[in-house]
C-alpha cells in the first residue's frame, strides 16, 4: 500500500543536530540550532514560569476543552503584548500552537478568502515560511531582502519588489531579529514600506517570534504597531516559544487587525473555522501558565526582567567575539555581529570553511553560514573565534 511513499529527506537543522549529538569530541560546540541557552549550555526555566505553574500545580484544575479561539485571558493578553493598548476592538486574536500553528490556520483562512493571492517571503527566510504557506496551497515567492556587502537590509531592492506586486498579495515580514540574517528594517525603513504597502494593497502579515530578544518588547512590535496605527489590514504570528523558553507547550497566537467591530467578529469566526478543521482546539496548560504570568504584575516584572537579562546575554556574547576576532584577524570583516540582531547573524563563511569548522574544530553552523550566537557561552567564545579565524586564513 505504501511503497509509492518518498522517503522525507528530512529537515538539514535536525539532521545536523543528531550528527552533532554523535559526535564524540567533548569540545564540540552547536551553533547550529534555533533555541535560547543560558551561560550553562541549558533551555532555561525562566523564572515567572516556575513560579506560575507552582501556583497552578496548588489550584484545582480538570481538563475540558479550550474553546477553538484558546483562553481568553491569554487571547487578550497577548493581542495587548504585540499590539500595546491600541485597537482592542477591532483585532481577532486567537490561541495557536507556536507561532508555526498561527502562520498555518493564516495561511488556511488567506487560502479560503483570497485564494487568486501570492504569498511574497524575504530571500533568505525562515525555511518553513514556504513549506507552511505552499502547504495551504499558496504560489510562494521571494523578495531581495539581505545585502551581503553591508550585512543588513536590501532596502531598495526590496521596495522596488514591492512595489511591482499586484494589490491584494501577501507579504510575509519578519517583524524583529530576522531569522536568518538577523538583519532588521530600521523605524525610518518600516515607515516608508508601510506607505508603500498602503499604496499597493498589498496584505502583510508579520512573523513575531523573538518579541523581546532584539532592543525591547515595545520596541520589537514597532512596525506592527506602526501599520496599526495606519489602519492597515494585517495578520500576525506570534510565538512565544523563545521569549519565554516554552517551546514544547507550543504556545502563540494569530492576530488579523480588522476595519471595525464587526469585521473582527466575522473574521474572528473564520480563524475559529480555520482552526475547527485543523485541530478542533488549542492545548490548555503553556496558555495557562503564560496568561498567570502577563496577567500579575509582580510575575509580569520578574518575566521581563529575565528576558531583558537573556536580551544583553545575547548582545554581550556578540560584542565579545567581534572583540576577539578582530583582534586576531584585523583585516576581517565582522561587522555583521554588531549590525545584526536577536539570536542569529548571517557569518557569509563558504561552505567549505562551515565543513571544515564541523570536521576539523567541532564547531557546527549551518551550511548557509547562521549562526545560533543565543546558543554560544562565554566559555565558548575563545574556541570559536579560534577556530574561525584558523578556516579563514
Ligand atoms: N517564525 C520564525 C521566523 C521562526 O524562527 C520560528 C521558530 N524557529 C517560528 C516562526 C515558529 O515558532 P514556534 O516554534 O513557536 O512554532
Amino acid at each position: 500500500m505504501f511503497q509509492h511513499v518518498e522517503a522525507f529527506a528530512g529537515d538539514p537543522i535536525l539532521t545536523l543536530n543528531e550528527q552533532f549529538a554523535a559526535d564524540p569530541r567533548p569540545a564540540k560546540i552547536n551553533l547550529s540550532i534555533g533555541v535560547y541557552l543560558n551561560d550553562e549550555q541549558r533551555i532555561p526555566l525562566m523564572g515567572a514560569v516556575a513560579a506560575a505553574e507552582e501556583r497552578l500545580a496548588q489550584s484545582f484544575h480538570p481538563h475540558p476543552y479550550l474553546p477553538m479561539a484558546g483562553l481568553p485571558a491569554y487571547r487578550a493578553q497577548s493581542r495587548a503584548l504585540v499590539f500595546g493598548d491600541a485597537h482592542a476592538e477591532r483585532i481577532a486574536t486567537i490561541q495557536t500552537l507556536g507561532g508555526s500553528g498561527a502562520l498555518k490556520v493564516g495561511a488556511d483562512f488567506l487560502k479560503a478568502w483570497f485564494p487568486q493571492a501570492r504569498v511574497w517571503v524575504s530571500d533568505p527566510t525562515w525555511d518553513n515560511h514556504k513549506g507552511i504557506f505552499g502547504g495551504a496551497g499558496f504560489e510562494v515567492g521571494t523578495y531581495p531582502y539581505y545585502d551581503r556587502a553591508t550585512h543588513g537590509v536590501a532596502f531598495d531592492a526590496m521596495l522596488s519588489a514591492l512595489r511591482a506586486l499586484p494589490a491584494g498579495d501577501i507579504v510575509v515580514l519578519h517583524a524583529c531579529c530576522h531569522n536568518p540574517t538577523g538583519a532588521d528594517l530600521n523605524q525610518q525603513q518600516w515607515r516608508e514600506l508601510a506607505l508603500v504597502v498602503q499604496e499597493r494593497g498589498l496584505l502583510p502579515f508579520f512573523d513575531i517570534a523573538y518579541q523581546g530578544f532584539g532592543d525591547g518588547i515595545a520596541e520589537d512590535a514597532f512596525a506592527i504597531r506602526h501599520f496599526a496605527q495606519l489602519n492597515i489590514p494585517l495578520l500576525v504570528a506570534s510565538s512565544y516559544s523563545k521569549n519565554f523558553a516554552i517551546y514544547g507547550e507550543r504556545c502563540g497566537a494569530l492576530h488579523v487587525s480588522c476595519k471595525d467591530a464587526a469585521e473582527m467578529q466575522t473574521v474572528s469566526g473564520q480563524l475559529q473555522s480555520a482552526v475547527r478543521k485543523n485541530y478542533s482546539s488549542p492545548p490548555a496548560y503553556g496558555a495557562r501558565v503564560i496568561a498567570t504570568v502577563l496577567e500579575d504584575q509582580q510575575l509580569r516584572a520578574q518575566w521581563e526582567a529575565e528576558l531583558g537579562a537573556m536580551r544583553q546575554r545575547m548582545k554581550q556574547i556578540r560584542s565579545e567575539l567581534l572583540a576577539q576576532l578582530q583582534a586576531q584577524l584585523p583585516g576581517g570583516d565582522f561587522d555583521y555581529l554588531r549590525v545584526q540582531q536577536g539570536m542569529f547573524s548571517f557569518t557569509g563563511l563558504p561552505v567549505e570553511q562551515i565543513r571544515k569548522l564541523r570536521d576539523v574544530h567541532g564547531v557546527y553552523l549551518i551550511e548557509s553560514g547562521r549562526v545560533c550566537l543565543a546558543a554560544l557561552s562565554s566559555a565558548g567564545v575563545a574556541p570559536v573565534a579560534r577556530a574561525m579565524v584558523q578556516v579563514m586564513t
